[in-house]
């Protein structure tokens, strides 16, 4: 039912350098970081800035993380919720939740707002599909006029994540709502190395270069399977008492979680 924090008072602060790779999309995301920092400034010369940003692209590429490194690089609240909180609920409470955060948010200001899953209450509207949805649709309703009722210039800025851009309602993109787009894509082996040294970094692997192999031996893996794939490691140095994770540790949990790719690969439609 939403989630709140502060980076400034949990302790660690999600920043850009904790997201690996995705270069395009930390720069475009970082262009909101100087008016959620100083909103004043773009204010006082009636310069509007965007409100909403969808984020797209395959699951544990990191739309979460760069959302979270948004809020903490502008050391302002961070509001969040998923899309898939709202699939069970009855009708009215899934709208009373946006409308309560939106509102929170607001009196946050400056913010960030973000919405995982979007397509799970997002989907193009009156399909029939399902029978009706009413609790869907009225949530999403109330997320589209959470947007238009921006009044211009409140520094309240909404992210939204996605893997399914193409199932959207239209209604959502147009102008003024989710009309910034930024793409994260599967990580290329120079990414997934810098994303394994972000992850490694507290883990006693016995030869940290170990780590240019993998990156080489998992094209397909996204930063979620990455960071699953060295714990998995540190799981199989465990069982074995040893004092740090080796190759072999390393190699075995990237056929594990290769295999757990393919299986979830496969149920995909
Ligand atoms: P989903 O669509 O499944 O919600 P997501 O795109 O929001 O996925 P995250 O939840 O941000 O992905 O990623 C899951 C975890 O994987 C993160 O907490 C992070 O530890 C790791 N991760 C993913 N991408 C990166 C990256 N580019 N750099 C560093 N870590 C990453």
């Amino acid at each position: 039912s939403g989630r709140f924090s502060r980076p400034s008072e949990s302790g660690t602060r999600t920043t850009f350098a904790d997201v690996a790779g995705q270069d395009q999309a930390k720069k475009e995301v970082a262009e909101l970081v100087e008016f959620l920092r100083e909103p004043e400034r773009f204010q006082r010369v009636g310069a509007e800035v965007p409100h909403g940003v969808l984020l797209m692209g395959p699951p544990g590429t990191g739309k979460t993380l760069l959302a979270k490194a948004l809020a903490g690089e502008a050391d302002v609240p961070f509001f969040s919720t998923s899309g898939s909180e709202f699939i069970e609920v009855f009708v009215g409470v899934g709208a009373g939740r946006v409308r309560k955060m939106f509102e929170a948010a607001r009196k946050a200001a400056p913010a960030v707002i973000f919405i995982d899953e979007l397509d799970s209450i997002g989907r193009t509207r009156g399909t029939g599909l399902g029978g009706g949805h009413d609790e869907r649709e009225q949530t999403l309703n109330q997320i589209l006029a959470e947007l238009d009722g921006f009044e211009g210039k409140e520094a309240v800025v909404v992210l939204a994540a996605t893997n399914r851009p193409d199932v959207l309602d239209p209604a959502l993109l147009r102008p003024g709502r989710f009309d910034r787009h930024v793409m994260l894509n599967l990580p290329d082996r120079r990414a997934r190395r810098a994303i394994l040294d972000i992850h490694a970094k507290a883990l006693p692997l016995t030869d940290p270069s170990d780590l240019d192999a993998i990156a080489g031996g998992t094209p397909g893996f996204s930063g979620a399977d990455l960071k699953n794939l060295l714990n998995e490691a540190a799981i199989q140095a465990a069982r074995r008492s040893a004092g740090s994770i080796t190759e072999a540790d390393l190699q075995e949990a990237r056929d594990k979680v290769m295999m757990g790719t393919v299986r979830t690969l496969a149920i995909q439609p």
